[in-house]
């Protein structure tokens, strides 16, 4: 029985999520206390909840304290059965972070399963359902695995509503995850996202970051998407040689659409100052399937506290090292398993 004091490092449902999906993997047994213990509302929200549940089925185990507000679970795992499953946030709640506990897990099954989740995908402070398509998929790709995924219907926070569906084959033999040289930039593109909204948000959105980023005119496009509530959200998407990053701001009620096209454009150009080939959110979340993999290396940003924790979780259940050293205008992180 590992013990998981959820309040270290961040104190979030990344130490929740990384640490469900590790004792479905390794069979320990864990108990975590002080879920989320650092967040304005601790405890288990829905997406976390659905995230308990549903390894909870995959890995045919047993689970306690699996209810909403919950600061305490246990969970004994069985044997992981790769099959077609469904699960239902019930709210808003992340489908992408529900799918970030589960399918690590089913990458490490003995066959194909499809997962299919409702909820939202469109969340602030969450992978949007692009960000997994665009560049979380193509790495899982890279060190071996087969995973495709629809976006059946959107469902921005706080309406929901949407549905993904993700067809998942582990490789029978995985590979080293290398990415060092992002190489030269070879196009540059914005997406103004909107539903049930006007307009004229995502065309002062593209007419702001735009010229910010230097983006041509034909690279700017406006998409209207039907969904249960309002939302909008402004991407840019930037294509090396070796890798697509997709930076991602959030319009939010109280915030200015040009206020939105600054945010992102500073990301953006963070990025480019250095020489980093992986973002951020995809560093963070690319390092547990290194660890059950071949571990390997990348070029990115300075490892974010998120970062940092989800290595001090990971270290708990598998023997592994993880570095970061400064060079060459980015962070070298390295993965030895
Ligand atoms: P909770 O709110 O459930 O306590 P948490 O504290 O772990 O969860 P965050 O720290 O916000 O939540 O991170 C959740 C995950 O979402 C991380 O893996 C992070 O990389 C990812 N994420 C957040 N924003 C983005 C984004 N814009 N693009 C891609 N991934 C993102």
């Amino acid at each position: 029985m590992i013990t998981i004091d959820g309040s270290m490092g961040e104190g979030g449902g990344q130490v929740l999520r990384s640490s469900l999906s590790l004792s479905a993997i390794t069979g320990e047994s864990i108990r975590i206390h002080n879920i989320r213990a650092n967040r304005k509302r601790p405890g288990l929200m829905r997406q976390h909840l659905t995230a308990c549940l549903a390894t909870q089925e995959i890995c045919n185990g047993d689970v306690t304290g699996a209810e909403v507000g919950s600061d305490e679970i246990s969970l004994r795992p069985g044997n992981v059965r790769a099959g077609a499953y469904r699960f239902s946030v019930g709210t808003a709640g992340s489908t992408s972070l529900v799918l970030q506990t589960v399918l690590p897990i089913l990458l490490q099954a003995d066959g194909p399963s499809t997962v299919v989740i409702s909820g939202g995908t469109h969340n602030p402070s969450s992978p949007p359902f692009d960000f997994l398509d665009a560049c979380y998929f193509p790495a899982l790709r890279a060190i071996g695995h087969k995973v495709t995924a629809r976006l059946n219907s959107y469902g921005f926070y706080p309406a929901g509503g949407g549905e993904i569906e993700i067809d998942i084959e582990p490789a029978a033999e995985t590979t080293a995850f290398v990415l060092e040289d992002r190489g030269e930039e070879m196009s540059r593109s914005l997406e103004a996202v909107l539903s049930n909204l006007p307009g004229n948000i995502a065309e002062r959105e593209l007419d702001n970051a735009g010229p910010a980023l230097d983006v041509p005119e034909d690279n700017r496009h406006i998409r209207s998407r039907g969904s249960a509530g309002p939302g909008n959200v402004l991407f840019a998407r930037l294509k090396f040689e070796n890798v697509t990053a997709l930076l991602t701001q959030f319009g939010e009620r109280n915030v200015s659409a040009e206020q939105v096209a600054n945010r992102l454009s500073k990301s953006v150009k963070t990025l480019l100052a250095s020489n980093a080939a992986v973002t951020e959110h995809l560093a963070d979340q690319l390092l547990l399937p290194m660890v059950l993999a071949k571990g390997g290396s990348f070029s990115t940003l300075s490892p974010s506290f998120h970062t940092k924790t989800n290595v001090e979780v990971i270290s708990k259940f598998v023997d592994c090292q993880v570095g970061f050293t400064e060079a060459n205008g980015a962070y070298q992180c390295d993965v030895n398993v």
